[in-house]
Order: structure tokens, then sequence, then C-alpha cells
């Protein structure tokens, strides 16, 4: 039985719905993974698929072409079968949408949800988010990307680094400077990639490879006032509230992988036979799975509580902030375990528990990094 089909948080609905995301998984992602690794990018065709197999949509308004859904825990199911295909650039990749989309929603007018959300949850168009520029991720008020007005435009200068789904993005929900300094300063601005004076690099990673990330280079662009969402130099707040519901499903991801660490583990030590017997009669063996399932359980409860928190409109930031964390150094130290128990054949390419190894740190990094996250929890509880 799944950890998540024991927890009274999951009904039939959500495993229903479980089901219906493991044949998609099955059918188009798992025959296909180990290429779209190699070639650092998914196709674009897959957007579609699974946008007509009404994935993408999931937990958008109905405005944008969305389906509702009264709880995040069809996220997390969500999550959780996305990633046993055993690749975070996968799900950070055909997900990008979730980061990227919901300020349109959230704060953008009907004429702009129409234009920019509905053709991304649709699989026609891909969005990407970009916040973090080459002189610094962590501290978000300090970013340097200026918009300044010109009429009915702005003209954007200046640089975005690290990027996920930037090198195929038509859409880009882009944080900009268009006022003075600090967080009262910033915009946020859809920035359409055939705009004259835009240009992207790959950057090649450590894991994540099937997602493209990038570089992006904003030269005198000129981009319609039309395309700002929300009031000028109030995106900081969007910014912010975007970034909780990211660290939640950052953690989810972080759990979902840890659980095919254990998973695959666990199978291995059954099955692998040294000195005459199998690698599980060992009670050394036996304590490292114990104590990777112990903490494998321990994340999920702490992330099923604060997805029905969230759900149930309460906004946990400084618990969010440490569930983060909490999630991120399990699945470092469970796919270490893993990998320990897998001994060589761990080391070779291939396996889900080597791919997930090498995709830890950026868990750890992304969206606001192990220390960002203390001390954002730490001024939130007033320390
Ligand atoms: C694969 C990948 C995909 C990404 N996708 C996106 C994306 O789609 N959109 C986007 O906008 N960004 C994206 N990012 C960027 C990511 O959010 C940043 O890397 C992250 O916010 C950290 O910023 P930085 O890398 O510039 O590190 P820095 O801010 O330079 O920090 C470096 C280190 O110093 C620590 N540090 C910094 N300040 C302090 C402090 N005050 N006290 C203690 N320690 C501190 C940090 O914790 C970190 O460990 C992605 C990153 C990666 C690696």
């Amino acid at each position: 039985m799944s950890v998540s089909g024991t927890s009274p948080f999951y009904n039939q609905e959500h495993e229903d719905f479980r089901s219906q995301v493991r044949r998609f998984v099955e059918r188009e992602i798992v025959p296909h993974i180990e290429h779209w690794e190699g070639a650092e990018q998914l196709p674009r065709e897959l957007h579609r698929k699974a946008a007509d197999a009404g994935l993408l949509q999931i937990g958008f308004p109905e405005q944008a072409g969305g389906v509702e859904v009264p709880d995040l825990f069809y996220m997390i199911v969500l999550t959780e079968e996305l990633a046993r295909a055993g690749s975070g650039g996968l799900i950070a990749s055909l997900m990008s949408h979730g980061i990227a989309t919901p300020p349109i929603c959230h704060a953008g007018s009907a004429e702009q949800i129409a234009r920019f959300a509905a053709p991304v949850l649709a699989g026609e168009k891909i969005g990407a988010l970009a916040i973090t520029e080459p002189s610094g991720g962590s501290d978000v008020a300090a970013l340097k990307t200026r918009a300044v007005r010109d009429g009915e435009h702005y003209v954007v200068n200046g640089s975005k680094t690290f990027i996920t789904s930037g090198m195929r993005a038509d859409y880009i929900t882009c944080a900009v400077r268009t006022g003075g300094e600090g967080m009262g300063g910033i915009s946020l601005l859809v920035i359409e990639a055939n705009t004259a004076g835009f240009s992207r690099s790959p950057l090649q990673k450590m894991g994540w490879w099937a997602s493209d990330t990038a570089s992006l280079y904003f030269q005198d662009c000129r981009v319609s006032v039309a395309n700002r969402i929300g009031p000028e130099n109030m995106g900081f707040m969007a910014i912010m509230m975007n970034f909780n519901q990211e660290r939640i499903m950052l953690a989810t991801q972080a759990w979902a992988f840890a659980k095919v660490c254990y998973e695959d583990s666990l199978a291995y030590a059954r099955e692998r036979q040294t000195f005459g017997k199998p690698l599980i009669r060992n009670q050394v063996i036996r304590h490292k799975l114990a104590d990777m399932k112990m903490r494998l359980d321990a994340v999920k409860a702490h992330l099923d509580i604060l997805a029905w928190r969230v759900s149930h409109k309460q906004m946990p930031v400084a618990e969010v902030c440490l569930l983060k964390n909490h999630a991120c150094t399990a699945l470092e130290w469970i796919a270490n375990e893993a990998m320990q128990i897998f001994g060589g054949a761990g080391y070779l390419r291939g396996s889900r528990v080597e791919r997930i190894y090498r995709e830890t740190k950026v868990l750890t990094i992304g969206g606001g990094s192990l220390e960002i996250m203390k001390d954002l929890a730490g001024k939130q509880m007033g320390y």
C-alpha cells in the first residue's frame, strides 16, 4: 500500500485520478524518458498530450481553461505519479507552467488570462518564470533587469539565468524593475519569445537534464504595457505568493523522489544476493531501509498537514519554508542511502536512483535555498 494510501486526506477521487496519471506516465513518459534526458529537453507534443489527458490544468481556474479541485492533494498525487518516471527534469519542465502561470491567473486581466494562460494550460504554448539574475537569486528584491516606460511600451534591458523551460518558452513571466530600489520597485511583465531584442542560451547541468534551462537576455525589448500583470511596482507580493506554492510543490517532489529511492532500494535489497543470501537479510541493510521509511513517512505527514492547511485558505509561510527544508534534506539522506544499497550498480547511468541522486541538490537550492528558507522562517516566527 502506498504511503498516501494510508492517509485520511485522500479519497477515492484522488485514487481514480492517480490511476489516470499512472496510465499516462507508463504510456507516454517511461518509454521515452532516457531519450529526453539525453536530448536535454522535452518534446513540445508532450505538453499537448499532457493537456489532453487533463494533467496540466489541475488546480487552475476554469476561466483559464483549468480544472478547479478542492484541495492540494490532487497536485501531490500528480507529482507522486510523475515521479515514478524517475526524472526531476521531466516534472520541472513539463510543469513549468505551475510557476509561470499562477501570477497571470491571480493578478492578470481576463484578456491576459485568455492570451497567456489558456494556451499554456492547453499545451499549445510553453510558459516560464524568470526571477533569478546572474547577480544573484536569493536577494529577489535586488533584481536589476530594468523596464523603462516609453508611451504604451516598456523598454526592457537586462538578463535572467537558470530559467526552467527557458529555451522553449513562448511566454516568460518576468520580474523587472520599473521603480526605485528594493521590493517596492518590481513589476511582472509577460515577455513573448518573439520580441525583438530577446535572445537565450542553454545551460548544462548536473541533473534535471530533461529540463531545458537557459540564460535569457533582453536588449531594448519593447514590451506592451498591456503585458504587465497587476499594478506597476506591485510585483514583489505576487512573486512571494508564488514562491509559497512553488515551495510546497518542491517539497512534494522531494518526498516523491525519496519514495522512489526507498521502493527501488527495497526491491534491490530483496533480490541482490551477497555472501549467499539476499542483501536484506543483513541487519545493517534492514536498518537503513527502516530509517529511510521513517524519514519518508515523517515528511509525508508534514506535507499532508500543510497541504490541508493551504487547501483551507491558510498560508503558513514559516512552516512551508521548514517543510521544504525537511523534505529536501530527507531526500538527500534517503538518496544517499539508496545509492549505498545499490553499490556499484547505483553508480551506473540509467537507474532511477542514480538520476535522483544527481538531482537532490537542485531542490535544496532552487525556489529558495536551505539557508534562505531557515532565515525566512525564523523572521516570520519573530526570531
Ligand atoms: C536547475 C535550476 C532551475 C532553476 N529554475 C529557475 C526558474 O525557473 N526561474 C527562476 O527565476 N530561477 C530559477 N532557478 C534559480 C534558483 O531559484 C536560484 O538558484 C536560487 O534562488 C539561489 O540563487 P543563486 O543561485 O543566485 O544563489 P545566491 O543567491 O548567489 O546564493 C549562493 C549561496 O549563498 C547562500 N546565501 C545567499 N544569501 C545568504 C544569506 N543572506 N545568508 C546565508 N546564506 C546565504 C545561498 O543559500 C546559497 O547557498 C533555478 C536554479 C536551478 C539550479
